[in-house]
C-alpha cells in the first residue's frame, strides 16, 4: 500500500531546509504533499498562489511530490486526503515547545494521526524563510540559502531601490 504524508507550512518562501526534508520524506514515503497554509492573516511575503508556484517549480521532476494548500484545520485536510501522518521538521531546541503543543492538540482533535520529524542536514540547522527574508531585503548573496529561482523571486520582491 502507498503510504502518504502532508507537509504543512508556510513555506514563505521555500528553502533548502524544507527541501532537503522533502528528499528525505522521499525515502519514506510513496507521496509526500507539501501543504501551503493559507495563513493570510500572518501577512507573508508571497501569497498563496506565489507560494504554490515557486513550491511546484522547484520540486517539478520530484517524483512523488505533490503541491496543495490548505486553510482550516490541518487534520480535516488530512481526513479529506486520506492521509494520517504529519511531517514536520526540527532544527533547534527551539522548535520544540511549538511542535510538542501542535502534536498534542492535534491528537485530542484526531487520534488517528502521528507526527513525525525529520532533522535537516547540519547546514540547514539554522535556515529559516524569515532570515532569508532578511538577508534578501540587505542585498545578501542567498545561493547557499534557496534555490537559484527562488533568489530571483526574492531580490525581484526585495530589491531595495539605490
Ligand atoms: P510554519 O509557519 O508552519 O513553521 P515554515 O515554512 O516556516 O512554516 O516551516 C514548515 C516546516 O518546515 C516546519 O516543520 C519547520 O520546522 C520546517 N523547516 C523550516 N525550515 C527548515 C530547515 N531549515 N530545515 C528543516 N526543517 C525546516
Amino acid at each position: 500500500m502507498k503510504k502518504g504524508v502532508v507537509y504543512p507550512g508556510s513555506f514563505d518562501p521555500v528553502t533548502l531546509g524544507h527541501l532537503d526534508l522533502i528528499k528525505r520524506a522521499l525515502t519514506i514515503f510513496d507521496r509526500v504533499i507539501v501543504a501551503v497554509a493559507d495563513n493570510s492573516e500572518k501577512k507573508p511575503a508571497f501569497n498563496r498562489k506565489e507560494r504554490i508556484r515557486i513550491l511546484k517549480e522547484v520540486t517539478e521532476g520530484m517524483p512523488g511530490v505533490e503541491v496543495d494548500y490548505f486553510s482550516g484545520l490541518l487534520v480535516d485536510y488530512l481526513r479529506k486526503k486520506k492521509v494520517n501522518v504529519i511531517l514536520r521538521g526540527l532544527r533547534a531546541v527551539s522548535d520544540f515547545d511549538y511542535e510538542f503543543q501542535m502534536i498534542l492538540t492535534n491528537r485530542r482533535l484526531a487520534p488517528e494521526v502521528e507526527t513525525v520529524f525529520l532533522m535537516p542536514q547540519e547546514d540547514y540547522f539554522f535556515l529559516s524563510s524569515s532570515m532569508v527574508k532578511e538577508l534578501a531585503a540587505l542585498g545578501a548573496n542567498l545561493s547557499a540559502f534557496v534555490p537559484a529561482r527562488v533568489e530571483k523571486e526574492l531580490k525581484a520582491k526585495f530589491c531595495r531601490k539605490k
